[in-house]
């Protein structure tokens, strides 16, 4: 029997009959490619419906996505109060639709939208709708002749179920969606009668009511596509990555079919959404499908939803929706004048999906061979309150960019799933101050670190409870061998530092310094024996006469290291990934580069060497493995969006592997590759990388 350091380093870790191992046999599950052109209300007299599915059929998909809707219909509804468009005249443009995809052996996706609906239906069923604390329907802010309804309210129990049982009667589709719903970014803040019963929005208590309710409709839903067919279905719209409205996990048990709803990134966001996107999806979705939806359109603030965004910019977000293991999906809005007036992506996309449909087999993943994971803390995102001023994605993002310059693979785990099931095939889990823990989530940590398993915590990581109340002593406290000493000491002028008080691994490079940067906010913990860095406390900045230390030594610890067995274990009383994020100093990635490279001794399942930055994704697939390059070297990596691709040079790939490879192919660039295999690893070379390069071996 070899042991789990053993089996990382021949990347059999995983058991092969884990859930995640075995891939979805549905007919979702072999889907490679989804598209949809969005319909508006005019496209009734715009749309060319052939050229419409000859376009569809012409990027090998197998799904189209096409208008139901639940405020404006496109075809001849009965449903009291789903108003029709005033375009549609006697036509079925969905019927039509329907039938041309299904002509070219595409499947049909019915989408509904059931957040808003009309003042007639205000007026008859007031019920329905959203409240504000004035019991007055709330006017949409875009368009006051539009209402919001309410998840709550019978409007989900009736209204929809009707719309569903309909469409059922009236075609023959493969599936149900829900644009719009479930509530989609901040909790619904609403005062009719069912929600005044509720536990109030923003909170633990409530967020536990809108999941009950969110998947007992997912339930209902489901259960209505499958009274026409058995392999019919329903999922909804999910999307905004670890800022998702409901449980995750509870998502990736229901969900035949994520649909994450990031479009592309707006302003100044890190080029990194999508991989991110598909990072969560991997996580809950154990090998079951999931697809970014990409919008062709303009995704910035402001929206022009009938003009694209560029090409390259587009084009990333699907090569890191494919490299992270989800389908791409081309979403397009609005058919003036036959297919829309923008025809810029149209090629481009096509290109795309006929480069993956040649190599379906190597994006057909089994499992991530990653060694580290990093737990995405839902709970965190939505209810814990950090220092003034700070955001809780920002620890994310911090230890993310780390993890990108230090060419880490690495996977997300939701804090739901920390059972020794999932962990044993990782070699460190990573908390970014994933401040609520509850006391089994804790527990599991405990145990994970016990067996052998290295951990890293930041800042208030654990502090909370998983009903975000406030511990007195953090909940791993003997794990990390810490104490709590103080309350969260932020900034006035120079931020603390971090006095070197001995070598060690972590502080790889920094030479000729006695002081490191500390980070912005920290909470204090007890002294410990032989410290590595020391805390020194921030003082006044300017007048630079004044800027210098008053307290220049002392005990408190600035990072506390221990080891236990093969469990190595770091604390970072500061918040130095979100401190890391916000300024860009180096050192903090840095250094945590450096103490992840120590949590796991330096091994890794596969490594990406050579110039630029990289985001790294390394898949068993159904032929054989896969390592996916994207590559972020850019002047627009931080502020959308790409203007073109700047190549980058030599990439030496190392890969261990069990059994023997036959052969290295690139993907994008269409060659082959010399490669050598020893000892259980597979060494080659990628000469270079313009956008986005898969090396597959068979
Ligand atoms: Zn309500």
């Amino acid at each position: 029997m070899m042991d789990r350091r053993t089996l990382l380093k021949t990347g059999l870790a995983v058991p092969l009959l884990s859930v995640s191992a075995t891939p979805e046999a549905s007919w979702p599950g072999r889907i490679r490619r989804i598209g949809q052109l969005n319909f508006t209300e005019h496209d009734p007299v715009e749309l060319n419906v052939e050229a419409w599915a000859g376009y569809w059929a012409s990027l090998k998909v197998d799904v189209v996505l096409v208008s139901v809707t639940g405020i404006i219909a496109y075809y001849q509804t009965k449903v009291p109060f789903h108003r029709r468009s005033r375009y549609l005249g006697d036509r079925d443009l969905f019927g039509e639709c329907c039938a041309a995809a299904k002509k070219r052996g595409i499947r049909v996706i019915a989408r509904t939208s059931p957040d808003l609906n009309w003042e007639d239906a205000v007026k008859a069923h007031p019920e329905w709708f959203m409240r504000d604390e004035e019991g007055r329907a709330m006017a949409h802010h875009e368009d006051p002749r539009l209402f919001p309804t309410c998840t709550f309210s019978t409007y989900m129990t009736d209204y929809m179920p009707a719309i569903l049982r309909e469409v059922n009667s009236l075609y023959d589709v493969d599936g149900f969606f829900t644009n719009g719903w479930p509530p989609y970014g901040a909790f619904p803040a609403c005062f009719c009668d069912q929600c005044r019963r509720l536990p109030k929005s923003g909170t633990p208590e409530y967020w536990d009511k809108l999941n009950e309710r969110v998947f007992s409709l997912w339930k209902l839903y489901d259960s209505i596509a499958k009274e026409k067919k058995a392999e019919s279905f329903f999922f909804a719209n999910i999307g905004r990555a670890i800022h998702a409205s409901v449980n995750l996990k509870q998502v990736g048990a229901t969900a035949q079919w994520f649909q994450a709803d990031n479009q592309g990134r707006a302003n100044d966001a890190p080029m990194w959404g999508a991989a991110l996107q598909g990072r969560v999806c991997g996580a809950v979705q154990k090998g079951k499908m999931s697809t970014l939806v990409t919008g062709a359109w303009s995704t910035c603030d402001p929206r022009w939803r009938n003009v694209h965004k560029s090409v390259p910019e587009a084009q990333m977000w699907l090569s890191q929706t494919v490299a992270s293991g989800m389908v791409p999906y081309l979403h397009l809005i609005g058919a003036e004048t036959g297919l829309g007036e923008d025809h810029r992506m149209l090629e481009p996309a096509r290109q795309f999906f006929n480069w993956t449909a040649q190599h379906d087999p190597h994006f057909t993943n089994k499992r991530s061979i990653a060694n580290i994971a990093v737990v995405m803390g839902q709970r965190t995102q939505l209810f814990y309150a950090p220092p003034q001023g700070t955001s809780p994605s920002q620890y994310m993002d911090g230890l993310y960019y780390a993890l990108l310059e230090g060419r880490f693979l690495f996977d997300f785990v939701h804090e739901d799933d920390l059972a020794a099931e999932t962990l044993r095939k990782y070699a460190a889990v990573l908390l970014p101050n994933i401040a609520l823990l509850g006391d089994e989530q804790c527990r599991q940590l405990r145990a994970y670190a016990d067996a052998g398993g290295s951990l890293l915590g930041t800042f208030e990581t654990g502090l909370y409870d998983d009903r975000n109340q406030r511990r007195s002593e953090f909940g791993l406290a003997d794990v990390f061998g810490i104490r709590k000493a103080g309350e969260v000491i932020g900034t006035n002028g120079n931020a603390f530092y971090a006095r070197i008080e001995r070598r060690h691994p972590i502080l790889e490079g920094f030479t000729n310094t006695n002081l490191l940067p500390g980070a912005e906010y920290r909470l204090p913990v007890a002294p410990v024996n032989g410290p590595v860095l020391t805390v020194v406390p921030g003082y006044v900045a300017y007048p630079p006469e004044l800027s210098y230390p008053t307290q220049p030594h002392t005990t408190e610890p600035a990072v506390v290291l221990t080891e236990n067995g093969n469990s190595r274990r770091a604390w970072f009383p500061g918040d130095i990934d979100r401190t890391s994020w916000r300024t860009g100093h180096t050192d903090l990635s840095q250094l945590l580069q450096n103490t992840i490279a120590w949590l796991t001794r330096g091994d890794a399942p596969a490594r990406v060497e050579g110039e630029g930055l990289v985001e790294t994704f390394a898949w068993e697939t159904e032929a054989g493995f896969a390592v996916h390059l994207l590559n972020y070297t850019n002047p627009n990596l931080h502020r959308g969006w790409l203007r073109r691709f700047y190549p980058i040079g030599a990439q030496k790939v190392t890969i261990k592997i069990p059994g023997e490879v036959k052969r290295v192919q690139l993907l994008r660039a269409g060659v082959d590759v010399p490669f050598r295999a020893s000892g259980g690893a597979v060494e080659f070379t990628v000469p270079g990388v313009v956008d986005y390069e898969v090396a597959a071996l068979s």
